[in-house]
């Protein structure tokens, strides 16, 4: 295989290697510089694979010089950008140099392999038709339930990045908010032990309470039922009974709790109804 010179986004197993594709073998051999998150995972990978290349650490806090200096590599030859596992720029560094090196007019080359969201989604029996990837929940319980309320009435299946401490945490905060919708837990993905756990957020919450799991978590959660996604409707009637004992601001903040909505168009909508 021969390959244009340009930044290349190669995609490395999840756990798997035998994963790697025959076409991101062929590009990391031909590449003059790999740019890689930690050299030591990637050094693991190229060893196997039989390839000794430069290698020049790279991620998201790195410097606009850096970015400079592997774009101006991938105008002569080849450059591949790998993470540490599946595909770069997914919860990974990548996006900082990916748009950089198209501002450029430097060509940015696919090739594709292993993402964890695409491997849960695949086999968690949850719909797939549509969905919101949303990365990592956020560490702390008040803005982990933030994040999740925003995300509440989305009509799709939900997918996050999570970790076995962190996961017990989650699905009691998930049970809390959405009550009995369908969750997967999908863990070691293409390892020994790749397992998926179904059930509601509550049964998962007891489940890894009382066992904390070990190794890699994608956590999904399928869509709401119909009748709890809000109706337009619905949400005028209950702003404007609120509007009957609250300013609009409190009105605002009051359904858009409820309803899992944006506060600030619900105060444009209750400012408007006060007008009228
Ligand atoms: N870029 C990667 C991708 O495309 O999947 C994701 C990188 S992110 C930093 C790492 C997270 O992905 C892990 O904490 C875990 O939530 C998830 N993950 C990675 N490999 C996994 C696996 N084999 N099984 C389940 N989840 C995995």
């Amino acid at each position: 295989m021969s390959f244009e010179s340009g930044l290349y986004v190669v995609a490395t197993p999840i756990g798997n290697l035998a994963d790697m594709s025959q076409r991101a073998i062929a590009v990391l051999d031909a590449a003059e510089i790999v740019a890689v998150e930690d050299s030591r995972v990637t050094g693991k990978l190229l060893h196997h694979l039989g390839l000794k290349k430069k290698m020049r650490r790279y991620n998201d806090h790195s410097s606009a010089g850096d970015r400079d200096s592997l774009i101006a590599a991938a105008r002569e030859g080849v450059v591949a950008l790998v993470s540490d596992a599946g595909t770069p720029l997914i919860s990974d560094p990548g996006y900082k140099l990916v748009r950089a090196a198209r501002e450029a007019g430097v060509s940015v080359y696919t090739i594709p392999g292993a993402s964890a969201v695409i491997a849960a989604l695949s086999i968690c029996g949850l719909p797939t038709d549509r969905f919101l990837f949303s990365g990592f929940l956020p560490h702390k319980a008040k803005a982990r339930a933030d994040a999740l309320s925003e995300l509440a009435h989305i009509k799709a299946t939900l997918v996050f990045y999570e970790s076995g401490p962190r996961l017990a945490a989650s699905l009691t905060a998930i049970a809390d908010l959405y009550g009995d919708r369908e969750v997967a837990v999908a863990r070691e993905l293409t390892k020994k032990f790749e397992e998926v756990v179904t059930g509601t957020a509550a049964e998962l919450a007891a489940r890894y309470s009382a066992q904390e799991p070990k190794g890699e978590i994608v956590l999904i959660i399928g869509p709401p039922s119909e009748d709890t996604v809000a109706d337009a409707g619905d949400v005028d009637a209950a702003l404007r009974e609120a509007l009957q004992s609250m300013s609009a601001a409190k009105a605002a903040g009051a359904i858009a709790k409820k309803f899992g909505l944006e506060r600030a168009a619900l105060y444009a909508r209750a400012t408007e109804m006060k007008g009228q």
